[in-house]
């Protein structure tokens, strides 16, 4: 029950597991090289997981691993440009782990490191509903 999505997501390609210091220990280089593949390493992503760590900020849920991963929109790229994401293992389903704006962006929350947390994509879907309610000036109390 509940169980609607696979271990895959549509429409990505995974090009590769890593642990996490496989892949943080080169953050800042723009263009790192693995394989067939390129990735920027500059991202304010990677960023986030290392200053704020690996746990989700809400449930506490743990990261444990990074998946090289490619859109399959991206296969025209002459690049061959790729990114990591950050994920937790929990029975047999993978949860993506997010760079979450602690005061939301559609808030006017800015977009520095100060503002960011690790947040997995379950909360963070949870909390844009949350800020998407409570968006409105006009919303009646409950
Ligand atoms: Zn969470």
């Amino acid at each position: 029950m509940g169980r609607r999505r696979g271990k895959k997501r549509a429409g990505t390609q995974t090009l590769g597991r890593f642990s996490i210091p496989e892949v943080l220990d080169h953050f800042g280089d723009y263009d790192r090289v693995y394989g067939d593949w390129v990735v920027n390493m500059a991202s304010d992503r990677y960023l986030t997981f290392m200053v704020r760590g690996y746990r989700c900020a809400s449930c506490g849920l743990e990261a444990t691993f990074f998946l090289l991963q490619k859109n399959r929109h991206q296969e025209t790229n002459p690049q061959n440009r790729a990114h990591f994401n950050l994920y937790a293992e929990v029975g047999d389903r993978l949860v993506l782990f997010t760079k979450d704006h602690i005061h939301p962006k559609a808030k006017g929350g800015k977009s520095t490191l100060e503002n960011y947390q690790t947040m997995c994509a379950p909360c963070n879907v949870r909390k844009m509903d949350t800020v998407k309610e409570t968006g409105s000036e006009h919303t009646p109390p409950a």
